[in-house]
């Protein structure tokens, strides 16, 4: 495959708006893969089961694919992106070895929320963008009006912009040649020193880490004696080649070449993201890298059977290097045992690293309330950014030592019809909104306008349910995103629950006083629920210091009840039951109070 004439792109849109599908066709239309008989939606770049269950693209996937345009070959090098808020890391560091983009947007629903995010992402990179409109198959499809609203919202020129349905297939082979037409050739020459850019890697078995780079300037070849600017470390390269989309050995990669490299790295953390690889002996300026990936949510993960840490910390450590954004660190507690401390971009990123972990790694596990990394500010102005409730100091300290406590901030974008304005209006204001503003995103007559809201979020009020809410209170029509926007002073507070007057650490979380009281209901009543009955009367209190919010009796078990009775019945309960082998239930005993796991697991589990 050595062909004369490259382009590099990527896919941006909003998330279901048909970048897997689009991305099958070009490779189908390009005889990189067959296409399907059945005619169904094979999606081979979504490789993970969590992204085919889920429908969202978690991890960037590389393909070349060769075109022939005007009686030559074109090797066309596609990074598919993944489209959902938490993953905005993962999409720039893909853009960052593209010259264009497919700015794909469904001509059904028009510009979201990520649409514009994505775009502008791109536009900062000085990317080509080749705005796209997508499912025009759709008998709900307005291409017209969505090419208005492109217009409006982009500065998209309406001529500029292809009409296709992904599906069927109409207009796919406009897009290639478009590709090839107005997206500049990756710059850099073949005579001049080695600089390979490293944007991503993963973990083979058998050849350890291998990481996709590309190649900027001069030609990385099977055999080079290769360093890192990073980290100083020097390999020989074993093998490299092509993403077509499986992995195809060459002989080398030349200068605007995308493909991977294997070189004997034994460990994840030596393939650093953003890295530039030079030849050994060759001194090169290293390339602008990445802000590092920045870990907004924190939680922590424990085995349910503490017997089995270090195999949940093998299966955690196996899959970080497939996902490098997840920070991970040890963690104990009094209450659960060993486990991990783990940091993800955003829930969803964490809901998927949890459900890949029990997927792929058949592991067991609670998860404890997720946590922002919040900043104090002592009087002696040291600043401590604490992500664990645990460590969170109590108000007898924050009173005499801290200056200040803040918490992240996010500037939220809500793409709506304008019948739900009023609901995403009071969903924001209970979520502690500031700085709301509204505007038209097009006015149209026949069907119903929509409004773009913004405002300020602290970060905290997003991580738990608010997606859900924003979906289910929208009928689904509402699109979300948001960028960080710093942190903001705030009155927060540790709040603890007692079980028979002793704190258990792991249910700890840290509260807004506006909401003290509610919340503080709220986790007593759910405790009260899910706890098993002790043979003695047990007290369950949230506490603020030492000022007791709120309090339920779970009364003393009767003589005639089974023991160890346990009333929880959640779905996520019943696979661990089954998963737990027979008479080997561990109570965790809190103080007095037998705890099982599994009252932790609904506890914690139960949102
Ligand atoms: P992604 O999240 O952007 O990767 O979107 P997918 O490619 O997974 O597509 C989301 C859904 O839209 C899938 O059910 C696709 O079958 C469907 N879809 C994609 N393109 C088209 C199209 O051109 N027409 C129609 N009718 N459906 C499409
Ligand atoms: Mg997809």
């Amino acid at each position: 495959y050595t062909c004369d004439v490259l382009r590099n792109f990527s896919i941006i849109a909003h998330i279901d708006h048909g970048k897997s599908t689009l991305a099958d066709r070009l490779l189908e239309l390009t005889g990189t893969i067959q296409k399907k008989q059945s005619g169904k939606n094979e999606q081979v770049l979504d490789k993970l089961k969590v992204e085919r269950e889920r429908g969202i693209t978690v991890k960037a996937q590389t393909a070349s694919m060769v075109y022939k345009f005007g009686g030559r070959d074109h090797m066309l090098n596609l990074i598919d992106t993944p489209g959902h808020v938490d993953f905005a890391w993962e999409v720039s560091r893909s853009l960052a070895a593209c010259q264009g983009a497919l700015l794909l947007v469904d001509a059904s629903q028009g510009v979201q929320a990520q649409s514009i995010s994505v775009f502008h992402n791109a536009k900062e990179r000085g990317l080509t963008i080749i705005p796209v409109l997508n499912k025009i198959d759709l008998p709900a499809a307005q291409p017209e009006r969505i090419a208005a609203q492109m217009q409006s919202t982009f500065g998209i020129n309406p001529d500029d912009i292809i009409r296709i349905s992904a599906k069927t297939g109409q207009g796919v082979a406009s897009v290639l040649e478009a590709i090839v037409t107005r997206i500049p050739p990756p710059t850099g020459s073949t005579t001049t020193p080695l600089k390979a850019f490293l944007f991503d890697s993963f973990y083979d078995r058998y050849r350890g880490v291998i990481s996709l780079v590309n190649v900027q300037e001069g030609i990385l070849r099977k055999g080079d004696k290769i360093a890192s600017c990073h980290t100083r470390k020097k390999y020989e390269v074993t093998e490299l080649g092509i993403m077509h989309p499986e992995e195809v050995p060459a002989d080398s990669l030349r200068a605007g070449q995308v493909g991977y490299v294997a070189c004997n790295m034994k460990e994840s953390s030596e393939a650093h993201i953003g890295d530039t690889i030079h030849r050994v002996g060759e001194s090169v300026e290293p390339l602008p890298g990445f802000q590092p990936a920045k870990a907004m949510v924190f939680a922590g993960i424990f085995p349910v059977d503490s017997n089995d840490f270090p195999k949940l910390e093998e299966s955690i450590k196996r899959l970080t290097l497939t996902d490098r954004s997840v920070t991970v660190q040890r963690e104990s507690s009094s209450a659960l045992g060993q486990g991990c401390r783990l940091g993800f971009l955003g829930t969803l990123h964490m809901d998927v690293f949890r459900q890949r972990l029990e997927d792929e790694y058949d592991a067991n596990i609670i998860i404890t309330a997720p946590t922002v990394p919040y900043k104090l500010i002592y009087r002696d102005n040291r600043e401590v950014f604490i992500s664990n409730p645990t460590e969170f100091p109590d108000t007898s300290d924050t009173a005499s030592k801290v200056k200040e406590i803040q918490e992240p901030i996010v500037k939220a974008s809500i793409i709506v019809p304008e019948e739900y304005f009023g609901d995403m209006m009071e969903l924001c204001f209970s979520h502690r909104a500031e700085n709301l503003d509204h505007r038209y995103l097009d006015s149209g007559s026949a069907t119903s306008s929509r409004i773009i809201l913004t405002c300020t979020l602290p970060l905290s009020e997003i991580v738990t349910n608010f997606f859900d809410q924003l979906k289910s209170r929208s009928s689904g029509f509402a699109s979300f995103d948001y960028e960080d926007a710093g942190y903001k002073q705030s009155d927060l507070a540790k709040m603890s629950f007692l079980l028979n007057s002793k704190p258990v650490d792991a249910l700890a979380i840290i509260v807004h006083r506006s909401a003290q009281d509610k919340i503080a209901r709220e986790w007593v009543k759910k405790l009260h629920k899910v706890i098993p009955r002790q043979l003695f009367e047990v007290p369950i209190q949230a506490a603020i210091g030492r000022k007791v919010l709120a309090r339920e009796t779970l009364s003393a078990m009767r003589a005639d009840v089974t023991a160890g009775l346990y009333g929880g019945h959640y779905e996520r309960k019943m696979k661990h039951l089954e998963n737990q082998k027979e008479g080997k239930r561990r109570m965790k005993k809190m103080g007095t109070v037998e705890l099982p796991q599994e009252a932790f697991f609904d506890i914690l589990s139960n949102k």
